[in-house]
């Protein structure tokens, strides 16, 4: 199972949370990031992530390519929805490709539990 996990800067500390009460179950997968939310998870979980670039530079696009090829079962892309963001075009590209191929989409934490517990079983 491979699950990508993208934070906006103002949700980072909650998918860190978000991460650390799921690290059993997250880590028995494969973790995509975005660059800056990537580092945040393995300086602070511990667990392994396979960085892309971050977000602004085209992080987002590479996962909605990988999206695009089935290689991600799920997304956890804790978005803030407050805050204006330059990428918004990569962000919408990646939301759309999910769309596209059927793949479950959480975009805040609320909705990332149930993501979590329908692919992985809970914790
Ligand atoms: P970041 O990118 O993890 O590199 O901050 C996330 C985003 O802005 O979409």
């Amino acid at each position: 199972m491979r699950i990508a996990l993208i934070a906006h800067d103002e949700l980072k500390d909650e998918m860190v949370e978000f991460v650390t009460a799921h690290a059993d179950a997250l880590g028995e997968c494969d973790l995509v990031t975005t660059g800056t939310t990537g580092k945040r998870i393995a300086d602070e979980t511990g667990l392994a992530v396979n960085r892309q670039a971050s977000g602004p530079y085209g992080g987002d696009l590479q996962i909605g390519g990988m999206i695009a090829d089935d290689e991600i079962h799920g997304v956890v892309f804790l978005r803030d929805p407050l805050t204006a963001q330059a990428h918004e075009p990569d962000i919408s590209a990646l939301l759309r490709v999910c769309d596209v191929k059927d793949v479950p989409l959480a975009t805040n934490v609320a909705s990332a539990e149930m993501v979590v517990d329908g692919l992985l079983g809970g914790d």
